[in-house]
């Protein structure tokens, strides 16, 4: 079996949080391999966590895939692992996998957000610029997150993803980071951590990217790095749970237009044809009613810096980009941007967003604490894995209701002619639901 084959059985998707099936990233062809360690979502600790205790697979796992990509191409290629210079840990743990004649190079990132994002690292890295609405491998590289490379190097030694790494914290007695199942309910989470109040809500995955929910039936996912819970009235989730009647009646009443959250774009400072202060003018005056800053939502990677660090009116550009693409989609409209030809903004090294500032800004500071690596693993009673957390098309279950698994059976698998990902059991027990997109385990299931 080929690497490519052994990590699609493996089930593996970009543990970073877009889920994009990592078989079919792995099939690309490159000049450039860049391993992130940025982690800058704010919260986060996971990928400190899996750098400083697993250096060694990741490093293992770097070597597979560039020598798999090296014999492909028939030369050699560049291998960078990018991680923030403050992650001293991390960078010593890298320093004593890597081996002395390895031509793997170290790059250290500034403490901003957002140094994670892909194509952020990868001008760090290279000087490229990914094209409008493109992806790395258009330009010769592959960005790959630490944990889905120690997962690849599990997958070559024959273990499925059935679990992952999710920091847990917030307002609890106890904040973790714990290898979790995946597909474990909040509810058996909520427990463990003790949470210091009753009227409180899920921050799920971070405050930049993330969301708020209120559901103690939510999973954990194969793309879920963080689990928060917060107070209810907690300034942060009213601002992420603002309806979005609210944000237009705050936008016309109070948006300046003064293009600061353009300024601080990541991707405006990358040359991508993006101004968010130009939507506001749609949605306010409607003015700037052009084709071309309406479908500048597909630019949007909905980083979150716009809304939540640099506008001075707290307003949210975000939220309307983010309707926008709903509408077009909606309507089949493609992102017709795709310009390739690019140069960054004279201020682009100037404008990163402090971590530590943003954190304040968010009024989170009380929470950022780094929490201690629960070395247990796991027992949960019951999991539902959801089939539709990749990029693709969803994964077609193959158990039947009342099968016996065992942890790392399969469970779903890719559809015929489609891109997609397959799904092992992350519990050993009994089927005890088939849903179209997902699949229940109970340990003691009948
Ligand atoms: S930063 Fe805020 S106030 Fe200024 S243009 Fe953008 S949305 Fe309007
Ligand atoms: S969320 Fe805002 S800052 Fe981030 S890419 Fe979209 S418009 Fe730019």
């Amino acid at each position: 079996m080929t690497l490519v084959q052994k990590v699609m059985e493996a089930g593996v998707i970009g543990a970073g949080g877009a889920g994009f099936p990592t078989h079919v990233k792995l099939a690309g062809e490159v000049d450039t391999v860049i391993v992130n360690g940025a982690e800058c979502e704010p919260l986060l600790y996971g990928d400190q966590s899996i750098m400083e205790n697993r250096a060694g697979d990741i490093v293992a796992g770097l070597r597979r895939v560039t020598h798999s990509i090296s014999e492909k191409r028939g030369a050699q290629v560049r291998s960078v692992i990018g991680v923030k210079g403050k992650y001293k840990a991390a960078i010593t743990a890298f320093k004593s996998a890597i081996k002395p004649n390895e031509n793997i190079e170290i790059l250290e990132l500034p403490n901003v957000y957002p140094a994670g994002d892909e194509q952020f690292l990868l001008f760090e890295a290279t000087g490229r610029i990914v094209p409008e609405g493109g992806i790395p491998l258009m330009i010769g590289a592959m960005v790959m997150n630490v944990g889905t490379l120690a997962q690849v190097n599990e997958a070559l030694n024959g273990r499925p993803v059935t679990s992952r790494l999710v920091t847990l914290g917030g307002a609890v007695e106890k904040p973790l980071i714990a290898d979790i199942p995946i597909g474990t309910p909040f509810s058996e989470i909520v427990p463990k951590l003790g949470p210091k109040m009753d009227d409180y809500v899920f921050l799920i995955n971070g405050p930049m990217m993330g969301r708020i929910g209120t559901d103690p039936a939510e999973v954990t996912t194969k793309t879920m790095g963080g689990l928060f819970i917060l107070p209810k009235d907690h300034s942060h989730v009213r601002r992420l749970s603002r309806k979005l009647t609210t944000e237009i009646r705050l936008g016309k009443s109070a948006c300046e237009v003064c293009r600061y959250c353009t300024d601080y774009c990541p991707r405006y400072l990358q040359g991508h044809a993006i101004e968010p202060h130009k939507i506001m003018r749609v949605i306010n005056y409607d003015r700037d009613l052009d084709t071309k800053t309406i479908t500048s939502a597909w630019l949007c990677c909905e980083c979150g810096v716009c809304d939540l660090f640099a506008c001075p009116m707290a307003l949210s550009p975000r939220v309307f980009f983010r309707e926008f693409k709903r509408k077009l989609k909606d309507a089949g409209i493609k992102n017709p941007h795709n310009r390739s030809e690019l140069e960054p903004d004279q201020m682009r090294s100037m404008r990163g967003t402090p971590v530590s500032r943003l954190v304040t800004r968010l009024g989170l500071s009380e929470y950022d604490i780094r929490p201690e690596l629960d070395p247990n693993p796991w027992s949960v009673s019951k999991v539902v894995i959801k089939l539709d957390t990749h990029i693709g098309a969803p994964a077609k279950p193959v158990v039947v209701i009342g099968a016996k698994v065992a942890r790392g059976d399969l469970i779903g698998k890719i559809p015929e002619g489609s891109m997609g990902a397959i799904y092992h059991a992350s519990i050993t027990g009994t089927v005890t639901s088939v849903l179209e997109k997902s699949v229940t385990i109970e340990r003691n299931g009948r």
